[in-house]
């Protein structure tokens, strides 16, 4: 799917909001701007990156004095691109990894049910599209499913996959994984990890032998850590945005299932928040459907 079909639902949720919030006025009075408020967080735009985005709007509307509710529209893109323009970076434009490090290891964490596994999938996909060899790593040793799906995916994409017997240690099928990664002198080793939050203490300390064990191969990897999170789950969403980076160092997001869900503001809340790149962003199921998340693309195509 493309961004502009993946967002459809989202983008008409958002728009009916607004529409409502600004009925019957022709100025952004006080009242515009709270009904405006509540439209944004109720199109899950989470009310910290709400109230930033209100207050330029209302300092804007003081310095003008007089703005009209028509103009309203591309005022809110203006300041929800500046909002995100400041909280983070722009280098990342391809599916691509950094010169000098081979192989680029990337740790994938999230909750199951999440589009983990589909999401690595689509990624080597990417990866190998672009001219890289890839290696899966099934170090969520927890689920038979997980393994299986995993599995699943190498097979579509054709990249090999290292496992190990269900039950075992994920930190020594990971160390396999980058282990087998050097001897095939492989770009990207992509390693699948367990995501049960219920146990914050075994969730950190799994994922800190991962990475004490890939070090034992690759001294400065885990290269990113990638969070993969549901959109559609709106503030959950963030919510585990915030379990997730105080179990574990994350580098990176991606957010799935943006798609036939009218929640997708939360990719603004996210990026605004975060203060870790969101990289990545799901619309669909297929192999093709995961995109590079552009913030002026992503804006642009909210309000096209
Ligand atoms: P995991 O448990 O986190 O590994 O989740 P899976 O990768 O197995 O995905 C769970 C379900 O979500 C599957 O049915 C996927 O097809 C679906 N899924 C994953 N990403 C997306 C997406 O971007 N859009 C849609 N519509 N479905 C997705």
């Amino acid at each position: 799917e493309s961004l502009d079909q993946g967002l459809q639902k989202t983008k008409e949720g958002f728009f009916a909001k607004i529409t409502k919030a600004i009925a019957g006025k022709s100025t952004v009075d006080d009242e515009v701007l709270d009904n405006l408020e509540d439209a944004l967080v109720g199109a899950d735009v989470g009310i910290d990156t709400t109230l930033a985005i209100i207050e330029k709007i209302q300092s804007r509307v003081a310095r003008d004095k007089y703005v009209n509710t028509s103009e309203l529209n591309s005022l809110l893109q203006q300041e929800i691109e500046n909002i995100l323009i400041d909280s983070e970076d722009q280098s990342f434009r391809s599916f691509d990894v950094p010169l000098g490090k081979k192989p680029y290891v990337i740790m994938v964490v999230g909750v199951n049910g999440v589009g983990k596994t589909t999401t690595i999938g689509k990624l080597a996909h990417n990866f190998k599209k672009a001219g890289k060899s890839v290696i899966l790593g099934a170090a969520d040793t927890f689920r038979a499913a997980a393994v299986d799906q995993l599995t699943i995916w190498s097979e579509r994409v054709g990249v090999p996959i290292v496992k190990q017997s269900m039950g075992s240690d994920p930190a020594s099928v990971a160390f396999d994984t980058v282990q087998s990664a050097v001897a095939k002198d492989a770009d990207v080793v992509i390693i699948d990890t367990a995501g049960r939050l219920h146990n914050k203490i075994h969730l950190m300390e799994e994922l800190s032998k991962i990475r004490r064990v890939v070090q034992k191969v690759i001294p400065d990897a885990p290269h990113e850590v990638l969070l993969v999170l549901d959109g559609s789950t709106g503030q959950n969403a963030l919510e585990q945005a915030k379990q997730f980076t105080a179990a574990t160092d994350v580098t990176s997001i991606a957010i799935t299932k943006l798609d036939g869900t009218a929640k997708g503001g939360v990719v603004l809340a996210i990026a605004n928040q975060q203060k870790i790149p969101v990289k990545y962003i799901g619309v669909g199921e297929k192999i093709d459907d995961l995109l590079i998340f552009d913030k002026h693309e992503f804006v642009d195509s909210l309000f096209k």
